[in-house]
């Protein structure tokens, strides 16, 4: 058995496997994006996969703290169009 080390949302601090969660990545260019298979090399952020977590974030932008790096508008544009297309798949 591989041990997975635990995330943490960046909203409400939940810890879980990093699988349960939506990672954002910071890129290597420093452009910050939504990282759909986990696997984009750069410091990631995490976020539940749900709509709570989501919305908050949209609202409270902690997200540039949790990668420790500013996120233009143009990137968080192109973020929250995704995190909510997340929410959308939400069952
Ligand atoms: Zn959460």
């Amino acid at each position: 058995m591989k041990k997975t080390p635990l995330r943490m949302c960046v909203i409400c601090r939940t810890k879980a496997d990093k699988r349960d969660f939506i990672r954002i990545v910071l890129n290597k260019d420093e452009t910050v994006t939504f990282d759909p298979t986990g696997k984009v090399s750069g410091r990631g952020a995490y976020l539940c996969r749900n709509e709570k977590c989501i919305m908050a974030e949209l609202k409270a932008h902690k997200l540039s703290k949790g990668l420790r790096h500013p996120i233009t508008e143009a990137d968080y544009e192109q973020l929250a169009k995704e995190l909510l297309a997340q929410c959308a798949n939400e069952v």
